[in-house]
């Protein structure tokens, strides 16, 4: 069983070895300001009380407020939580937004609730932790299993508790409750235009052949702008299992398909397959989109993809990277990949505080150019260091957050 968090850190001391940042910087990064575990009573709807476990992991805010995702996962516990907070550090870093990084959860099939029964559940992880939360302290967001409207009603729950109206507590939120447009297909835009930056130095071909791993708001939107901008793509998954189909996909069938079936599986012309089969598919791109360590030591070597792009945070393992590096199959990581949702974000809590309302227009503008910049940044690091993308991504950000400490 990997350890997300012990994966963070076997990064940070490879990093640590490929540059000298001092050693208070890297001590300083191996734990989080602070982690936080707390129980949410629920009343079920069966009027039994029901304890859940929920978490906040506040690691590092010397760049700004902290910043990042609430899960709701069955699996989610405090050391995936710490290595999502890490990991958002130094994302925010990378986009060079003045935002820290911190990541909370609930431990919770949320599907197996009702809606009132999640709503209780939302507004019980708001009450416990709105004392640290804050505009200006921590902004949490979206991530697995988490909708705009639970950012709605952990934030009306907030607003009730402190009176602040502004919004600008949680970002994720839908258009009529203060969400910025764009939000919603942020992420999968973000790593269309990190894509397009990094093609050529990928030796990718114009149109690409794509297998994407994972079909929620991440992996839904990247197959679908790949596929506007005349992309094929041959194989898609969701928890259940996947579907392969080398002359292409349609994705707004699927998804009506998906959506009358519940499933992917036999959807037509294509071949059903497993998640594993999906990952070891000869391809172009690769885009993991669903969940961490998936690509480990016990398939790397099989990966038959030219390129990998990280939707998904952490579905690389340290020791699944060096294979892959050695094989000569870039990988372009998460932490600048999927960084377009902590950006639009961003956005979101700039014009909650102002009180503004951007077009969708000008959030796309912004994001191009901020990707377009770390995308360009971290492509010199990594060269001048002669390392891989994802260690050009560390180097870039821990220069920026031990410039900023000083
Ligand atoms: P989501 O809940 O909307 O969708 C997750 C998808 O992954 C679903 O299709 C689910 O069926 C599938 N899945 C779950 N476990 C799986 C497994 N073991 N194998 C294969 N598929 C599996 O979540 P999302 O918001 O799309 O997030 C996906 C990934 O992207 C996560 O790693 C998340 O941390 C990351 N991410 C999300 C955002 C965002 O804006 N939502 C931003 C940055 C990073």
């Amino acid at each position: 069983m990997n350890n997300a968090f012990e994966n963070a850190m076997t990064q940070l001391d490879k990093v640590a070895k490929i540059k000298n940042f001092g050693d208070g910087l890297i001590a300083c990064l191996r734990q989080p300001d602070r982690d936080i575990r707390i129980s949410i009573p629920v009343k079920m709807d069966d009027s039994s009380i029901k304890i859940f476990e929920g978490y906040r992991v506040e690691y590092n805010n010397t760049l700004g407020p902290y910043k990042g995702g609430i899960r709701y996962h069955s699996e989610t516990e405090i050391n995936e939580v710490k290595a999502l907070a890490f990991w958002m550090v130094l994302k925010c870093a990378v986009a060079g937004i003045p935002m820290g990084g911190g990541k909370g959860g609930i431990t919770v099939d949320s599907k197996k609730l009702s809606k009132g029964e999640l709503e209780r559940l939302s507004r019980g992880w708001m009450q416990k932790l709105s004392d640290i939360l804050g505009p200006h302290k921590d902004v949490p967001a979206p991530d697995l299993n988490t909708t705009p409207e639970i950012m709605a009603w952990m934030a009306d729950e907030y607003e009730k508790i402190t009176g602040d109206k502004t919004g600008a507590v949680i970002t994720g939120k839908s258009l009529k409750d203060g969400g910025s447009e764009g939000r919603d297909t942020a992420t999968g835009l973000g790593g269309f235009y990190v894509f397009e930056a990094f093609r050529k130095e990928l030796g990718l071909p114009e149109k690409c052949k794509i297998i994407v791993q994972g079909f929620g708001n991440v992996g839904n939107n990247a197959a679908q702008i790949f596929a506007e901008h005349g992309h094929t793509i041959i194989a898609i998954s969701d928890s259940k299992g996947g579907i392969y189909n080398l002359s292409g996909i349609d994705i707004e069938k699927l998804l009506k398909h998906k959506k009358n079936t519940g499933a992917l599986s036999s959807f037509m012309d294509s071949k059903n397959i497993t998640n594993e089969e999906l990952l070891k598919l000869p391809c172009d791109l690769l885009i993991p989109a669903a969940y961490e360590n998936v690509l480990t030591d016990a398939n790397a070597n099989k990966v038959k993809a030219k390129a990998i792009l990280e939707l998904a945070n952490g579905p690389t393992t340290p020791k699944a990277d060096e294979i892959l590096f050695t094989k000569g199959i870039p990988v372009v990581p998460d932490i600048l990949a999927n960084s377009g949702g902590v950006i639009a974000s961003y956005f979101e809590w700039e014009q909650n505080l102002k009180n503004e309302h951007w077009s969708k227009k000008e959030v796309f503008e912004k994001l191009k150019i901020m990707l377009e910049d770390a995308s360009k940044k971290i492509s010199e690091k990594a060269r001048e260091s002669k390392t891989s993308f994802r260690m050009g991504a560390f180097i870039l950000a821990l220069e920026r957050i031990k410039e900023k400490m000083k």
